[in-house]
């Protein structure tokens, strides 16, 4: 997977090296280059902001070097497909798993990341006439800027893309696989300060232990996450689920 990055703070994404998303980029599973806004500004000052028209606080992202940035990091190709342009925003679609698996088999996305205000809209709208562009949220807050929504975004996308996990398995069993919580995991020792692992996790006896696992993901689900529950498809359930 290919994936542009334009920020007016590139050093922001330096631990983009390190862990698994570093091993990805080494191996070139993800293709990541991270551009300087200011590299496409003109003035002595190198000047990404002005006032909002209309008044009021703070500063806005100015047009210019947004789309001359675009035109060289996403140009649109004669053939083949445009990248998606990816534009980190509270007012954007809420970021999910599911969303993260939807980016996962993309073949190039562009990441714009605001600062200040925001950038101006008539940058969207005109990239949106050659490319799809899509804002999105990490959540109901404001952050200082788009960086640490693309390196969360990066992460969960990146950890989708084949070979990238050790054991691909874990994916599936994960929170958020299949509408429900993990439940809870233990390691050695056996016993510690007083707190026991679950003996049937120590039985050898799998198919129980599949059985407590799917027990438990669906308490903590019902106790933590209720509106999971209630929004997972019908026949999710088994009939030895509602026993339970
Ligand atoms: N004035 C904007 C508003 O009220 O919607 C907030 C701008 S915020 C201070 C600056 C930048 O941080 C945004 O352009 C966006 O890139 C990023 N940002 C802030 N909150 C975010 C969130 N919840 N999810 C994704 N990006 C966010």
């Amino acid at each position: 997977m290919r994936v542009d990055v334009i920020s007016i703070f590139p050093d922001y994404f330096a631990p983009l090296d390190l862990s698994l998303i570093g091993k990805a980029r080494a191996s070139g599973t993800l293709d990541l280059a991270v551009h300087d806004l200011r590299t496409w500004t003109h003035d002595v000052h190198r000047t990404v902001d002005d006032t909002p028209y209309g008044g009021g606080p703070g500063m806005v992202m100015r047009p210019e070097p947004w789309g001359a940035a675009l035109d060289a990091v996403a140009p649109v190709p004669a053939d083949g497909s445009p990248p998606h342009l990816l534009v980190p925003s509270p007012v954007g679609r809420r970021f999910t798993q599911a969303f993260a698996y939807e980016l996962a088999a993309q073949p190039h996305l562009v990441f714009a990341c605001g600062r200040y205000e925001g950038i101006d809209q008539r940058v969207l709208d005109h990239a949106a006439t050659r490319m799809p562009v899509t804002e999105v949220s990490l959540g109901d807050y404001v952050l200082f800027g788009g960086e640490v929504a693309v390196i969360v975004i990066l992460e969960a996308v990146t950890r989708l893309l084949p070979g990238v996990l050790g054991n691909a398995g874990s994916l599936d069993e994960e929170s958020h696989a299949h509408g429900l919580l993990e439940a809870p995991v233990y390691t050695k020792p056996p016993a510690w300060r007083g707190h026991d692992v679950p003996a049937i996790l120590r039985s050898g006896d799998h198919g129980r232990i599949a059985r407590w696992r799917r027990d438990e993901a669906l308490l903590r689900t019902a106790n933590r996450r209720p509106d999971m529950l209630a929004a997972l498809p019908p026949g999710t359930l088994d009939k030895r689920d509602v026993a339970t």
